[in-house]
Order: C-alpha cells, then sequence, then structure tokens
C-alpha cells in the first residue's frame, strides 16, 4: 500500500466537484490538494483551506523555485498545484486533485518520476447530457455556455493520454467506480 496522487478531470458540469466531496467524506485516507492563487478571496473563503492566497510576487518566487506540479493563467490570475502541499499531504494520506485536462497532462510530463500522479477523466454519459448539465448551472449565458462546450469537446479530445476514463451515467455507481480505482491503485 502506498499513497498516491490522484488527478480528477473532465468537462465542467460533469459532476468532478460532487465526487470528489463524496470521495473525501467516505475516505478518512484521502486529502483534497489545496492551490495557490492571486485572485483575491471571494467573500467566506480561508486562507490555506480554499486556497492559499499569494500576492503576484510570491507566486511568481515559487515558480523560479520550481514550486509548482504545474501552474497556469486564468482570467488574469495566476493559479498553481503547490509542490510542497502536496508532499506533505503524502507522506500521511493518498491525495485528490482537481484540474483541467490540461493541467493533469502538465503534471505527468513535469513530475511524474516523483509523484507518478494516476489521471482520471471523468465525462458526461453523450454530448446532450453535458449541454442539459451545462445549461442546468444558472450563471452559465449563452457565450459562456457555448465556450464551455468547445473547451469540453476539446478535453474529451484528450482522452486516450488519461489512465482511467469514467462515464458519469450515475453519480453513487461513478463514486463506486472511483473508490474501486482509487483502491486498486494504492496496491500498486
Ligand atoms: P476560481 O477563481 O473560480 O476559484 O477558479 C478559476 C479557475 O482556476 C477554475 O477553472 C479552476 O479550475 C482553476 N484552478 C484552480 N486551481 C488551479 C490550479 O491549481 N491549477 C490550475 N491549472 N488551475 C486551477
Amino acid at each position: 500500500m502506498r499513497n498516491r496522487l490522484y488527478i480528477i478531470s473532465g468537462p465542467s458540469g460533469v459532476g468532478k466537484g460532487t465526487l470528489v466531496k463524496l470521495l473525501l467524506k467516505e475516505d478518512e485516507g484521502l486529502a483534497l490538494s489545496v492551490s495557490c492563487t492571486t485572485r483575491q478571496p471571494r467573500a467566506g473563503e480561508k486562507d490555506g483551506v480554499d486556497y492559499f492566497f499569494l500576492t503576484k510576487e510570491e507566486f511568481l518566487q515559487r515558480v523560479e523555485a520550481d514550486g509548482f506540479l504545474e501552474y497556469d493563467e486564468h482570467f488574469g490570475n495566476y493559479y498553481g498545484t503547490p509542490k510542497s502541499f502536496v508532499r506533505e499531504q503524502m507522506k500521511n494520506k493518498s491525495v485528490i486533485l482537481e484540474i483541467d485536462v490540461v493541467g493533469a497532462l502538465n503534471v505527468r510530463a513535469r513530475c511524474g518520476e516523483e509523484f507518478a500522479p494516476v489521471l482520471i477523466l471523468v465525462i458526461p454519459p453523450d454530448e446532450k447530457t453535458l449541454i442539459s448539465r451545462l445549461k442546468g448551472r444558472a450563471s452559465e449565458d449563452e457565450n459562456a455556455l457555448k465556450e464551455r462546450l468547445a473547451r469540453a469537446k476539446y478535453e474529451l479530445s484528450l482522452k486516450d493520454q488519461y489512465d482511467y476514463v469514467v462515464v458519469n451515467d450515475d453519480l453513487l455507481e461513478t463514486a463506486e467506480r472511483l473508490k474501486e480505482i482509487i483502491a486498486a491503485e494504492k496496491e500498486k
């Protein structure tokens, strides 16, 4: 048995967040990775819980020091997965990291040897379901919806690079499948 790094990716609206919450609730041997960001905290967000909030200078210093498993820029702010935090957590637990497909593939390419991540892609049963799930999110206007659909199609096109592709048809069944994958990989 060893602690592993599980990276869960998938198009927005596919149910990743709910699945990750379920897994964390049921398995005390799992911890969630906390990312660093340069964006301002939103109301109610706590430093060290939702994110580690850094200044741009602090973030760039960490980039220089090779302190991230991967990092990216979204909406004018930096986001990254801190190596030291993940390393520390993995001394006691397996770690779940929820990031996009590009981030996941970057982790494998840059830090595959040390962290040996298990890449899991969660996909919707079909495009119709994806669209209806995206529409169910009240915040989506027409343009945002189109953008997210295009993004989802791009992510799905990279599925061959994943260790596991799990179709989320039924939430509880999918959670069971993820638990099986986690258990099997711990034994490797
Ligand atoms: P938000 O500001 O709404 O919390 O997140 C904005 C975007 O940043 C989301 O798409 C989220 O998935 C992405 N994000 C959050 N943490 C990380 C990270 O550690 N690395 C990367 N590449 N993206 C992240």
